[in-house]
C-alpha cells in the first residue's frame, strides 16, 4: 500500500484488513529506489496505522531493484523486504489485454510463488477483470491464496520437517 493512498481511500484499507489480508508498505510516495529514504518508509506505516491501527512489517520498495542501500534502510526502519516471483508477472500495468494477464500467471505459476499485479498508475480494468478468472484458475487446480505472513510460516514449517 503506497501511503498517500492509504490517506484517500481509508474505507478501502479498513475492508482489506478486515477480510482477512495483510497489508505491506509500498513508500509514501512511490520514489524511485535511488530517492527512497527512511522518512518516506516511515511516513507510509504511519499512513496505515492511522487509519487501520496496523503497522506494516512487510515492505516492498517501488520498481524490481534491491539496494545495499534498502538493505540498510528496511533493516534500519523494522522492515522484512519483500518481492515477487520474478517470472509470475503479467506485466498488468502495461494493459496488455485481460486474457494475456490471465495467462501469464496461470501458466507460469508454481507453488509458494508471490504473483504481483497492480492497483494503481492508471486505470486498472483489465486487472480487475482478470482476477476473478486467474483466482478461479488456480482454485480449480488445488491452489489456495495465502498471505505473505502464512506463506512464510508454512515455509518455516516445512523447513522443520524431517528429510526422508
Ligand atoms: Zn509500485
Amino acid at each position: 500500500m503506497v501511503g498517500n493512498e492509504a490517506r484517500h481511500y481509508p474505507h478501502i484499507l479498513r475492508k482489506i484488513i478486515h477480510d482477512g489480508n495483510e497489508l505491506g508498505n509500498h513508500t509514501s510516495n512511490h520514489p524511485k529506489l535511488s530517492q527512497l529514504t527512511e522518512k518516506e518508509i516511515l511516513a507510509c506505516d504511519e499512513s496505515i496505522e492511522d487509519v487501520t491501527g496496523f503497522r506494516p512489517v512487510l515492505l516492498r520498495p517501488p520498481g524490481g531493484h534491491i539496494s545495499d542501500r534498502l538493505l540498510t534502510l528496511s533493516r534500519k526502519t523494522g522492515h522484512i523486504l519483500i518481492m515477487w516471483t520474478w517470472d509470475v508477472d503479467a506485466k498488468d500495468w502495461m494493459k496488455p489485454g485481460i486474457r494475456t494477464i490471465v495467462r501469464k500467471i496461470v501458466d507460469h505459476v508454481d507453488p509458494g510463488d508471490i504473483i504481483i499485479l497492480h492497483d494503481g498508475g492508471g486505470r486498472r480494468t483489465q486487472t480487475v477483470e482478470a482476477l476473478p478468472l486467474i483466482l478461479s484458475d488456480l482454485a480449480r487446480r488445488g491452489y489456495a491464496c495465502v498471505s505473505v505472513s502464512e506463506l512464510f510460516s508454512q515455509t518455516h514449517l516445512q523447513n522443520l520437517k524431517p528429510q526422508k
